[in-house]
């Protein structure tokens, strides 16, 4: 298993025994590889996303960061901190937008008020649609393992 510049080999071969236990190294690679991956992707879109004024508007986030999360596709903290789950990479880009903009709209209002959602209608007006397919997903929890 080789990883550099964000592109992971598997060269096949025996593999040994430990490379299937929890927290093995190929385990540790593949999730090193998904995260740099994850990252590159999210920061590209957030990128075209604020090409839109009316997005670009509703403020920068101080930082993006991904990691793995059980329940939420992404979190946005006071401090303008926002937060994406690992497992959104695997989602087809119209639902990472979506989650992307939906913490973006909580720059401005930190709640799911009236406001809040008004706020998505006017810079996503299909975010209804989107959600609804994010809710079809059966891909969360399946970094998670068994
Ligand atoms: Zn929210």
């Amino acid at each position: 298993v080789h990883l550099s510049r964000g592109t992971l080999r598997v060269y096949p071969g025996p593999l040994d025994a430990t490379a299937t236990a929890p927290g093995s190294t190929l385990q540790r690679l593949v999730l090193a590889w998904y995260r740099e991956r994850a990252c590159q992707v999210f920061a590209h879109r957030l990128a075209v996303l604020r090409r839109d004024p009316r997005i670009a508007a509703l403020g920068r986030p101080g930082t993006l960061g991904v990691r793995r999360m059980r329940r939420r596709w992404g979190s946005c903290f006071r401090d303008g901190r926002i937060t994406l789950n690992i497992e959104l990479l695997a989602e087809p880009l119209p639902l990472v937008d979506y989650v992307i903009v939906h913490e973006l709209c909580h720059l401005r209002e930190h709640n799911h008020s009236p406001r809040f959602y008004r706020l998505m209608d006017e810079v996503m007006p299909d975010w209804r649609t989107r959600r609804e397919a994010l809710r079809r997903s059966t891909t969360a929890g399946f970094l998670a393992g068994p």
